[in-house]
């Protein structure tokens, strides 16, 4: 039964959600936090349908959140597994080049790692031969040893299960319709009065966010993943192989991922979203939230912050497998559309975009309002980062 009052209540029983109550709860172990989610299962939307790797944390801004909370995630993360039986696979990483141009970029990544506290080596071709037989480079690649692959699904409902542990209680199904300093309304017309509230909505952080006169200046801007599954014997491919990004863009390029168990993965993509929930076909359509994002674009096509068209002319083409996976084999010549047929369940990124300068926000948001917080950029990789981003959040917070 769900209490009506509770000291802490959490919209969102996604990884960060969760690693918010679990960290609350092992602060306040006496407290009432209850976590509610629309969804009467755990991981629907972006912690159960992402690539599961545990980044290292040098693709980011030295000062960003995401630099220091990505670090220190990874190895708050492998922790967690440890203690909770998740198995972790420890493939490690290689970025590779396809040509001379991206030598610079790859110095650059090289350079934050070094900035960010984050081990990576530089490696040549024999020493890339040894360890990813299957990638290919131009010259030069990186090696990150600390990157490594779990299931999210499993990292999930590990984490819900610790929260239940400490005496949180979880309630699914149940969409919280509006909120305000003090209380939330659920759709069934209960109301729950609470003490604080944390945002952690994913794709609807903003709409939650806005109910409290915060981030009005952001608007999400959803962008989809998919990917396709090899039919290769399990341990093929060693190592995750991705290119060197574009860092005008937050994305990391198509890349090719080990799964936990051993599978070769292409993907994700990130194609434009016209609705948030857009996994495919026509579920979860919703003409308000299309007429709301075609709305944002003309404002992102004028964006000097960002390679727009050409984020758009290599994404676009990926809704073909043939394409997407063509385009992987500059990492992994070996690669082959008749192998990698059998679809994996695609992911939606809870984007934002902030509307008055058409820029994509690349780093993680949190902002205080009312009696709340709001964590309202939480884009990749916030499911490596979410206990150091539940720890760095819930510092942030004071009671009266
Ligand atoms: C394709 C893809 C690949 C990715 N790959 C990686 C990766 O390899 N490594 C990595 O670290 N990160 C990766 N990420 C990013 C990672 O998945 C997300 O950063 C992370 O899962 C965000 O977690 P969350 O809890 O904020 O969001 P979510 O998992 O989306 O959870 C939000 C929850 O809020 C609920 N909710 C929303 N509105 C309401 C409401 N009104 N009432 C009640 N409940 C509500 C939703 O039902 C949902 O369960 C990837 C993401 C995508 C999309």
């Amino acid at each position: 039964m769900v209490p009506d009052t509770a000291d802490v209540v959490v919209i969102g029983a996604g990884v960060v959600g969760l690693a918010l109550a679990d960290t609350w709860l092992s602060r306040n172990p006496n407290d009432t936090v209850v976590v509610i989610d629309k969804e009467s299962e755990l991981a629907q939307h972006a912690s159960g349908r992402n690539s599961g790797v545990l980044h290292a944390g040098f693709y980011y801004a030295p000062d960003s959140l995401k630099a220091k909370l990505t670090r220190d995630g990874n190895r708050m993360l492998k922790e967690f597994c440890a203690e909770r039986g998740v198995d972790v696979r420890e493939t490690g990483k290689v970025v590779v080049t396809t040509n001379e141009s991206q030598w610079r970029s790859l110095d650059q990544l090289f350079e934050r790692g070094q900035a960010n506290g984050v081990t990576l080596e530089r490696i040549d071709e024999q020493q890339l031969k040894e360890l990813e037989p299957l990638a290919r480079t131009c010259g030069k690649a990186l090696w990150s040893p600390t990157t490594a692959v779990a299931d999210p699904v499993a990292v999930v409902t590990a984490m819900a299960a610790r929260v239940g542990q400490r005496g949180g209680v979880l309630e699914l199904g149940q969409e919280v319709v509006t909120a305000q300093p003090g209380s939330v309304t659920l759709k069934n017309g209960r109301t729950i009065k609470c003490g604080h509230l944390i945002n952690a909505a994913g794709l609807y952080s903003d709409t939650v966010a806005h109910w409290f006169g915060v981030g009005m200046d952001y608007a999400m801007l959803p962008f989809k993943g998919l990917y396709w599954y090899g039919n290769w014997a399990p341990g093929t491919l060693k190592r995750h192989v991705y290119p060197v990004p574009d860092p005008r863009n937050p994305f990391l390029g198509t890349h090719v991922t080990v799964t936990v168990d051993g599978r070769a993965k292409v993907g994700p993509t990130a194609i434009p979203s016209m609705w948030r929930q857009d996994y495919g076909g026509i579920g979860n359509f919703s003409s308000g939230e299309l007429a709301r994002i075609a709305r944002l674009y003309p404002r992102f096509f004028r964006s000097k912050h960002h390679n727009v068209w050409g984020l758009m002319r290599t994404e676009l083409p990926k809704y073909s497998r043939k394409k997407l996976v063509s385009e992987a084999q500059q990492l992994v010549p070996a690669l082959n559309p008749a192998d990698f047929a059998q679809r994996g369940r695609p992911g939606v990124r809870a984007q934002l975009l902030h509307v008055p300068s058409g820029r994509l926000e690349m780093d993680f948001v949190v902002e205080p309002g009312d009696r709340s917080t709001h964590v309202i950029n939480a884009v990749s990789p916030a499911w490596t980062s979410s206990l150091a981003v539940a720890d760095h959040v819930i510092s942030g917070i004071h009671r009266d």
